[in-house]
């Protein structure tokens, strides 16, 4: 790895965020009191292949410049992510650097500042700078997503926020950028590249929306709440009186004042209502889940919500393929001819035809040594609960990852 990730400072007005907070600048007033978050799976995931692309990247383009040769990934590296990192290099220099360095200054996951003070900065994965046939100073940021679902590139405030910082940072040194392309590349969809293209004059109004969102933040120091579709990610919704408001409104449920909170039956629920319920009821649960993670984070911060806690629930059993062979080898031995249809059977399958071969105390042992258990899902539950409560900020991360691997 040439950089770890997950050590960088997150910026309070980052490009990553750019969308909830220039619409709800209010946020950041909300989100400087919360305790920390533990970086949940599929963050950790983007990290961890933003890292291996980043190393892709950079060696495939060293090779091109100087003919160093390509190094072999490391065995460690998971397949999966190395897929995703090699289809990340190859669309950069097939699209984004079509096909030659020439005339071209570039570089890797940059921090990039609109404003350093102000805490307007970003770290950008990739950016390209040219001139291009019809003489135009062109700048291209790149940003790699990871995720499934499709992030759309138009309009998009996080592209425009690193638009914005490198042409800043260009005119920093004196020169300037008559445009910039937006490319977004996501390897999980059917066409995993997507550009648009900002003028001089686009970026000067993104450049003023930004300083808006930044004035009314840190000069009037007014907190202004704005509800929409910013807020699906937002770290602040299980304590914020604007979204639990909006959804007390169109659901009819009074979320915010637990003391009143009535859940009637169903069937006593009028059309109208179960329309409501129906029609929002995936903010209804994405609020759940953030009160559910607020609470979870309070717990590892120690300030945990009186009354509850954070256990581990029950792993699932899985072969310990790393002795895929061996397992067959021990299986035959025990009088199960054919344990494998390509991949092994099923462990409650291959169970049962050892209990009745060998008997239950022998098979139970057995299996023990032929298969894992990892931790099975962090919950929070009520103090009440039998199960011993879980201890340490890491003991949690890693049981949040390994019970999401599973
Ligand atoms: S939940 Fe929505 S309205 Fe509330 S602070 Fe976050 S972005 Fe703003």
């Amino acid at each position: 790895m040439t950089n770890d990730h997950s050590e960088r400072t997150h910026a309070p007005l980052g490009g990553s965020s750019a969308y909830r907070w220039t619409n709800c600048p209010g946020s950041i007033f909300y989100i400087k009191n919360l305790p920390p978050t533990l970086p949940g799976p599929a963050a950790i995931k983007g990290t961890d292949i933003h890292e291996i692309g980043e190393k892709c990247v950079k060696d495939f383009l060293t090779h091109k410049l100087d003919g160093t040769p390509i190094p072999e990934p490391s065995p460690d590296i998971d397949k999966d992510y190395l897929e995703v990192a090699l289809q990340y290099r190859d669309i950069i220099w097939q699209k984004v650097l079509r096909e030659s360095l020439t005339g071209k200054a570039f570089a890797l996951e940059d921090r990039l500042v609109i404003h350093d003070h102000l805490g307007m900065y970003g770290y950008l994965d990739f950016w390209v700078i040219y001139t291009t046939e019809r003489a135009k100073r062109r700048g291209v940021v790149v940003d790699l997503k990871t995720g499934v679902h499709p992030v759309p590139v138009d309009k998009n405030p996080q592209l425009a926020f690193y638009a914005v910082a490198l042409r800043e940072e260009i005119r920093r040194g004196g020169k300037d950028l008559d445009e910039v392309e937006g490319v977004i590349i996501q390897p999980a969809l059917e066409e995993p590249h997507a550009s648009t293209l900002f003028t001089g004059k686009q970026l000067d109004i993104w450049h003023k929306r930004f300083f808006k969102a930044a004035e009314s933040i840190f000069v009037r120091n007014k907190p202004k709440f704005a509800v929409g579709d910013w807020c699906k990610f937002c770290p602040a919704k299980a304590v914020c009186k604007a979204y639990s408001k909006e959804i007390n409104t169109k659901t009819s449920l009074a979320l915010a004042e637990p003391e009143e909170m009535t859940l009637p039956r169903p069937e006593m629920l009028s059309d109208e209502q179960i329309l409501k319920l129906v029609t929002h009821a995936s903010s209804l649960k994405d609020y759940i889940d953030s009160v559910i993670d607020y609470a979870k984070n309070r717990y590892v911060g120690g300030n945990p919500v009186a009354g509850t806690k954070l256990v581990q629930g029950n792993g699932r059993r899985k072969w310990d393929l790393h002795e895929f062979k061996g397992i067959v080898e021990c299986l035959k031995l025990n009088g199960i001819c054919e344990p494998t249809e390509e991949v092994l059977l099923g462990i409650t399958v291959i169970e049962k035809q050892l209990v009745r071969l060998i008997g239950k105390e022998r098979a139970t042992q057995l299996m023990d040594t032929l298969t894992t258990k990892p931790p099975g899902p962090v919950s929070l539950v009520l103090d009440n609960d039998p199960r011993p409560p879980l201890q340490s900020a890491m003991t949690l991360l890693d049981a949040a990852i390994e019970s999401e691997s599973n």
